[in-house]
């Protein structure tokens, strides 16, 4: 079964249209979602997909990042279109290298033109799936540290609500985020908040969310007695 089609899609830098690989949504098939809405899928990984790269100027764009492009932001991401090389072959067949890298070029350019800290949360999370699933510890916690610091900034300074994201939702994402990379007091803090909002989260998100601060707590707990000096 094929599992990918040619999607046409246009640059937003130098406007010309190209087609690139996608998979098929409806023959996806997902195996697991992790505690952070990561899929595992069984056939194919439709994240090294979602980045276009042009493939007449190296412009990484998604649905969501870096779609709009004005004279100024252009002038401020020459600096990539001039050392970016190889870029044209990320319209076939991708590797998960591959994936990782255009994940990269967009984040680099997302924050080129200053695009909103959730767009680079975003980016950062997936590129963090992505080396989860190589097994790569310490380049998803790198990335992990992106998108928590960029999805804290958003909790505080931006309308993120217009943009059709929900404030539990972010608040959950950062509570995960701070547990994964094992700030505990930052994690009771989010998880508090979180808590705090009980009646407007769905209750699947709520369950997951207290079976997870639990665990973690639990392990905290016996890890700082183990620290303990003896007799203490
Ligand atoms: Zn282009």
């Amino acid at each position: 079964m094929n599992l990918l089609y040619d999607k046409k899609v246009s640059c937003p830098n130098c406007k010309i249209d190209f087609t690139t690989k996608k998979p098929f949504s409806t023959r996806l098939k997902v195996d697991k979602i992790e505690s952070d809405n990561h899929k595992i899928y069984k056939n194919i990984n439709p994240y090294i997909y979602e980045i276009n790269v042009c493939p007449q100027c190296g412009m990484a764009f998604g649905e969501k990042a870096n779609t709009k492009l004005n004279e100024d932001k252009i002038r401020k991401i020459l600096d990539y279109f001039m050392n970016i090389n190889d870029f044209n072959k990320y319209t076939s067949e991708r590797s998960m290298e591959d994936g990782i890298r255009v994940f990269k070029l967009a984040l680099h350019i997302a924050s080129q033109i200053s695009e909103p800290k959730y767009v680079i949360a975003g980016l950062a999370l997936k590129v963090a799936w992505l080396y989860r699933e190589l097994e790569e510890a310490a380049m998803e916690r790198k990335f992990l540290e992106i998108s928590y610091q960029n999805y804290k900034f958003t909790y505080s300074n931006e309308d993120f609500e217009s943009v059709g994201y929900q404030k539990y939702f972010i608040i959950y994402t950062i509570a995960d985020l701070s547990r994964r990379l094992d700030y505990f007091e930052d994690a009771r803090r989010w998880y508090g908040d979180l808590f705090a909002l009980r009646s407007a989260v769905p209750r699947q998100m709520m369950i997951k969310a207290t079976d997870m601060w639990g665990d973690y707590k639990e392990e905290h707990n016996k890890r700082e007695l183990q620290n303990q000096p003896i007799g203490a």
